[in-house]
């Protein structure tokens, strides 16, 4: 007998009622109006957004469209609209134009944005990367309101540099062999090709493996290319002689955790009054060491004046550096670069011991010679520049050595007498180092991290850009900046267009 569904048994002989529930119509069709306008609420990012772009000089984007009024033609999206579209995005850690597509269907600030209609997602990769000068042009626009705002001073502009991975796994890199082999498969493979017109599969398809084999092949000749200059550059490193097969641009850097991998190295300018970015360039060197210079001469495009101040850590803090900064006339706050002298392994390798290092000898300031635990002098042999020091080389004399019962000790196998070298600092970087010793100097450093690591972290954990996702510096150098366009556009709603409207309230 089937039991009654409406009664649930407690314990024997013992029933309570059902719960009346709502219940769920999944066949039923509805037709809901939709008052576009409120989808968002007054506050909204979404309206900052498009708000800021549409009050922007959006020219240079509507130059090259051919689609006018009077001639025959489809419509075209209104780039004020791919802008915001694209700024949205980022904003909220998205960077895919599939994904806009996609939110397009349902996102309420997406619908807001275009009216309820879908954008395609062609349309959308395409923009991204069709509009460099305007796209630069754009962040100069945006820095012109945020300084007409008093959020840029240039007093004090803190720089980092930080690495990004590239589209490209460990496995894509090859060295020269590899991509020579690939690169004959490739040819083979795009001279075999029949017309696409007699494929047994559909015309479309046929195009499509003819395109991608012809960008592979383009790839590949990218990559030897790359590899030319990276042997060029004489790294000694071997994982480095190596070039992506897709992405010949990215190259093998050291990451912030210690590990290698495929990179570009983002260089973002960062002013202190209130953290906005005003310049950013993407490089493939893999340290920082010569990025300061480009670094102001991006601001001084961007803004058309010079930072008063640059404030840096160590991996900029050298010579050239600060030559630079002198004849630009910008000062230079910095962390001092280590110091080198003869790593002590090179000493034990040589078989030296440890009670004749150069410790053990007694430098005399008066005479400008060393004294060695035998008490000979070593007088001064020759000197030489190396980044931000003189190294001073001075020698005993060879006879005083071979003589010596500590000479097994304290130079082996050697003919010529023993040396020291005295590291001094330059007189750029004595002045430096002397600078960095006052208190105030020290204070303005401490700094540094707060406002320079901000917008790094923020692109990073916010907007979710731990990876590019497009492939080749270009490319690489516009996703870059338009991060740092919607960073900043985030900083001014957040300090100029949210207190407004809270004050019209
Ligand atoms: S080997 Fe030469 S430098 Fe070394 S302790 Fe003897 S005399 Fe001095």
């Amino acid at each position: 007998m089937e039991k009654d569904k409406s009664w649930t048994a407690l314990s024997k002989g013992e029933q309570q009622p059902r719960v009346r529930r709502k219940e769920i119509n999944r066949q039923q069709l509805l037709l809901r109006p939709v008052e576009v306008e409120k989808l968002v609420e007054q506050g909204h990012p979404v309206r900052a957004i498009w708000e800021l772009v549409g009050g922007l000089n959006l020219q240079p984007f509507y130059a090259d469209i051919e689609s006018v009024e009077g001639v025959a033609g489809r419509p075209v999206w209104d780039p004020q609209l791919l802008i915001s579209l694209w700024l949205y995005a980022y904003k909220e850690g998205g960077s895919s134009a599939r994904e806009i597509a996609r939110l397009c269907e349902y996102h309420p600030a997406y619908q807001w944005l275009t009216g309820l209609e879908v954008v395609n997602y062609h349309t959308l990769a395409d923009f991204r990367i069709e509009h460099k000068e305007a796209l630069d042009q754009l962040f100069i626009d945006v820095l012109g309101v945020l300084s007409h705002e008093g959020l840029i001073t240039l007093q004090r502009v803190m720089h980092d540099g930080t690495k990004v991975k590239a589209c490209a796994s460990d496995k894509s890199f090859h060295r020269k062999t590899t991509l020579q082999d690939h690169l004959r498969l490739a040819r083979e493979q795009v001279e075999q090709m029949g017309d696409p017109e007699s494929e047994e599969v559909s015309k479309r398809v046929a195009k499509a493996r003819q395109r991608g084999l012809r960008e592979k092949q383009e790839r590949l000749e990218e990559a030897l290319k790359a590899l030319e200059q990276i042997e060029a550059s004489r790294s000694k490193e071997e994982k480095k002689r190596r070039a992506s097969s897709t992405d010949p641009d990215a190259r093998v850097m050291l990451q912030a955790k210690g590990a290698y991998g495929p990179s570009y190295n983002a260089q973002i300018s960062t002013d202190a009054k209130a953290k906005v970015i005003v310049g950013v360039g993407v490089t493939q060197a893999p340290t920082d060491a010569a990025e300061l210079e480009p670094a102001v001469e991006r601001i001084e495009a961007n803004l058309g004046k010079k930072p008063v101040q640059m404030v840096v850590d160590g991996g900029l803090t050298n010579q050239a550096a600060m030559e630079a900064m002198t004849e630009k006339q910008v000062d230079l706050i910095g962390a001092l670069p280590e110091r080198r002298g003869v790593a002590p392994d090179r000493l034990k390798q040589r078989g030296v011991s440890p009670d004749f290092y150069p410790q053990a000898f007694e430098y005399d300031e008066g005479a400008d010679c060393y004294r060695c635990p035998a008490g000979k002098g070593l007088q001064y042999e020759t000197e030489e520049r190396q980044g931000a020091s003189v190294r001073r080389r001075y020698r005993a004399k060879a006879s005083d050595c071979r003589g010596c019962p500590f000479q097994a000790q304290c130079c082996p196998g050697t003919k010529r007498g023993r040396s020291v070298v005295r590291s001094e600092a330059t007189p750029e970087m004595a002045a430096f180092q002397a600078k960095m010793e006052t208190p105030e100097a020290q204070a303005i450093y401490k700094q540094r991290a707060g406002v320079a690591e901000f917008p790094n972290a923020w692109i990073k954990d916010k907007m979710g850009l731990r990876q590019f996702r497009l492939r080749g510096l270009v490319k690489v150098t516009l996703e870059a900046v338009w991060a740092c366009l919607t960073y900043n556009i985030c900083q001014w709603i957040r300090l100029c267009w949210k207190p407004q409207r809270l004050a019209q309230v």
